[in-house]
């Protein structure tokens, strides 16, 4: 199962996603409102976790904009404790189900279960920048029709950088999203991954798609 964890505390984030990864599921986690509704439409999630209070667009915000675009994936709302009101606006919202903060990680585990076993879409989504596209259910990469091997790791980060496309990304942006752990910044280990999957997905192509940006970060972009 692949899980949006939406959620603006970084201890929360960190507990909740080795919790759902020591059961096997993979997690995704943004930090902002207003960023949920591009990745979900991007990605099949199986359960996106939602937190009410986020900075860019609050959570029952983010989930009457899913569901007014079509995206029917199962919501689990995390609410302040006592917001009898919130709750049932975010039911009404169409959350499938919530958790008041703070809650027991086990019983967050056991209603992430639930609902994915409900099933949402399945549908399959594909990430798509010039002749380079990778198809987010069957996990594969193709350059002008071409097969791309790429390892677990590569395959994350050129995901993020496809759903980010156009846009810059940090080299700590991309540590949050590609890794599961804080490490020093100061690493060049992001460069070394970004150098391969260059070589991958550029090494044999005319236009090269993914893209340097001194001191910032790194892009993909189309550059015709
Ligand atoms: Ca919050």
């Amino acid at each position: 199962m692949r899980i949006l964890l939406v959620e603006d505390e970084k201890r929360v984030v960190l507990f909740v996603r080795k919790a759902l990864q020591a059961e096997g599921f993979s997690v995704d986690a943004l930090h902002r409102g207003d960023e949920v509704l591009g990745a979900a439409t991007a990605t099949a999630f199986d359960v996106v976790i939602l937190d009410i209070m986020l900075p860019g667009r609050d959570g029952l915000s983010v989930l009457r904009q899913l569901r007014e675009r079509g995206v029917h994936t199962p919501v689990l709302l995390l609410t302040a404790r006592g917001e009898v009101n919130e709750r049932v606006e975010g039911l009404n919202a169409g959350a499938d189900d919530y958790l008041p903060k703070p809650f027991v990680l086990a019983e967050l585990v056991a209603r992430v279960r639930a609902l994915g076993r409900r099933g949402g879409e399945t549908r399959p989504v594909e990430l798509r920048l010039n002749d380079l596209t990778l198809d987010t259910v069957a996990h594969t990469v193709q350059r002008g029709g071409r097969m791309i091997d790429l390892t677990p790791r590569e395959y994350r980060l050129l995901e993020f950088l496809l759903k980010s496309s156009g846009r810059v990304c940090s080299r700590m942006a991309i540590v949050e999203s590609v890794w599961d752990y804080d490490f020093d910044p100061g690493s060049n280990l992001v460069d070394v991954y970004i150098k391969r999957l260059r070589e991958k997905i550029d090494g044999a192509a005319t236009a090269r798609l993914l893209h340097t940006v001194r001191g910032v970060g790194y892009i993909l972009k189309d550059s015709a």
